[in-house]
């Protein structure tokens, strides 16, 4: 048996075998759209993108990942430019009025459009196949923010036993598990 198997693989080559297993896992597990089900055809999308959990409907005009300018200690992301045309980073009011006692925070995308969707399917409905769509677009902003700092230490946001139980998993230690691996991995 085993060395049929062997004959098997040695007649096939390793990237038919990957394809052919590519076509079960479509057929066993296809594509479909996290909000409204809809299927998605797998051809037309990155694996592990929002695009691979979302339709083109549902997705809309997509998610906004915070850009320049922003709040230099909370991140916030500021919409209107200044009549002077001051589009720098810098501090927001809230932050001069009540300084954070924190370094910095930062955020890798706006909570508006289908994020609104994404992270409660995520921490409530247990759509983990958004784990590594979010664990990439944090990974991205810490490579931007944080890659020349002095890391001692990455912790995920601890989650209290109970909540723990109901749930199932940490939804924020989903999204950094790789971190070290990934970075480590790019240096
Ligand atoms: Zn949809
Ligand atoms: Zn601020």
């Amino acid at each position: 048996m085993l060395k049929s198997f062997t004959d098997h693989c040695k007649t096939y080559s390793v990237p038919a075998l990957k394809n052919t297993i590519r076509i079960f896992e479509q057929l066993l597990y296809p594509l479909k759209c996290l909000k409204c089900g809809v299927y998605i055809d797998p051809d037309t999308v990155k694996p592990h993108t929002m695009e691979a959990c979302f339709c083109d409907h549902c997705m809309g005009p997509g998610f906004h990942p915070i850009d320049t300018p922003f709040c230099i200690k909370c991140g916030i992301q500021f919409h209107q430019i200044t009549v002077s045309g001051f589009d720098e980073n810098h501090v927001c009011e809230a932050c001069l009025k009540a300084p954070l006692k924190l370094d910095r925070v930062r955020a890798a995308i706006e909570y508006k459009g289908i994020i609104k969707d994404a992270i409660p399917l995520f921490k409530y409905h247990s759509k983990l196949s958004l784990a590594k769509v979010f664990e990439h677009l944090l990974f991205q902003t810490f490579l931007c923010h944080y890659s020349r700092s002095q890391i001692d230490l990455i912790l995920p946001v601890p989650l209290h036993k109970k909540k723990l139980r109901e749930r199932g998993f940490n939804q924020a230690y989903l999204m950094i598990r790789s971190f070290i691996k990934t970075y480590q991995k790019s240096y």
